[in-house]
C-alpha cells in the first residue's frame, strides 16, 4: 500500500465536485474555497471527481481548464501542500496536470500515517463491487494500455466518446438499484483489516455520512465525502479530530 508519511496539519479532504463550465454555482465556491477555507490548512486532499471530465492533460489550456488549473497553483504557491486523487471522471489527469497545478498524485488506495493516526483515502468506485458491470468497466480503463491507446486518438476524438459515455451512463444509473451503486460492506471490511484497522475517507457515493464499522470487534470509523452542488463542502481533520465542514449556500 502507498503511504503519504508526512502532510501539514489541517488537512482538508474535499472530493467529488464535478467541475465543469455549466455549473457556474459550483466553480464559484470552489474559488472561494481556494481563497478561503484552505489558506488556514496545511494540506489539501483531493480524492477524485474534482473535473465533471478530463480527457487528457494535453487538454490543459482549454480556458476552463487553465483557470482552474491556475487556482489550485495559487493555492500551492502559497505553501499548502496539495495531494491529488483520481476518481472515475478524471482518471487521465496524470503528472503535467499534477506539475502545473503544483499537487503531488496519489495512488488509489493510499495509507495517510500521521503519527498514531492512520487514514485510508480512496476515491471509492473501487468499493462498488456489487456493480460487475462497471468492476468490468473500471477495469478496462484503469488498464494502461487501454489508456496509452485512447491517449494516442486526436483530443477532439475523446472529448467526442467521453460526452457519449457520460449519458450512457446516466441511462445506467436510472436503471440500477440504488443498492448496488453503493460501496459492498465485505469490500470495505476486507480493505480495513488489510490495512491495520485505520479510519477511511472515501468519496464516489454523493452519500456523505459518517459509518461505523465492526471489523473483528475493532470499531473502524468510514467517513463519505459529499458531492459539491453551489456551496463547499469537506472533511477537516486537525490531528485529533475529523470535522465536517460547508460554506454557507449561495
Ligand atoms: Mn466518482
Amino acid at each position: 500500500m502507498p503511504e503519504v508519511r508526512h502532510a501539514a496539519l489541517p488537512a482538508l479532504f474535499i472530493s467529488d465536485l464535478h467541475l465543469s463550465a455549466e455549473h457556474a454555482d459550483t466553480v464559484a465556491a470552489f474559488l472561494a474555497f481556494l481563497q478561503g477555507p484552505t489558506r488556514e490548512a496545511g494540506s489539501l486532499f483531493i480524492l477524485g471527481d474534482l473535473f465533471e471530465y478530463w480527457a487528457g492533460d494535453d487538454d490543459i489550456d482549454a480556458p476552463f481548464n487553465r483557470d482552474m488549473c491556475a487556482a489550485l497553483k495559487a493555492l500551492s504557491a502559497t505553501g499548502v501542500e496539495l495531494f491529488y486523487m483520481t476518481g472515475n471522471r478524471d482518471l487521465l489527469a496524470g503528472d503535467d496536470f499534477a506539475r502545473t497545478t503544483g499537487m503531488r498524485l496519489l495512488h488509489d488506495p493510499s495509507l495517510l500515517v500521521l503519527g498514531e493516526q492512520r487514514i485510508l483515502l480512496s476515491h471509492g468506485d473501487a468499493l462498488c463491487t456489487d456493480d460487475h458491470a462497471y468492476q468490468a468497466y473500471r477495469q478496462q480503463v484503469r488498464d494502461p494500455a487501454w489508456q496509452a491507446g485512447f491517449l494516442s486518438q486526436p483530443l477532439a476524438a475523446r472529448k467526442a466518446f467521453i460526452e457519449s459515455l457520460r449519458k450512457q451512463s446516466e441511462t445506467a444509473k436510472q436503471e440500477k438499484a440504488l443498492t448496488i451503486m453503493d460501496v459492498n460492506t465485505a469490500a470495505v471490511d476486507a480493505l480495513l483489516r488489510g490495512n491495520g484497522l485505520p479510519v477511511l475517507i472515501h468519496g464516489h457515493t454523493h452519500r456523505p455520512a459518517r459509518h461505523l464499522h465492526q471489523v473483528d470487534g475493532h470499531e473502524c470509523v468510514r467517513w463519505v465525502l459529499s458531492d459539491w452542488h453551489g456551496h463547499a463542502t469537506w472533511l477537516s481533520f486537525d490531528g485529533t479530530r475529523f470535522n465536517a465542514g460547508e460554506s454557507t449556500r449561495a
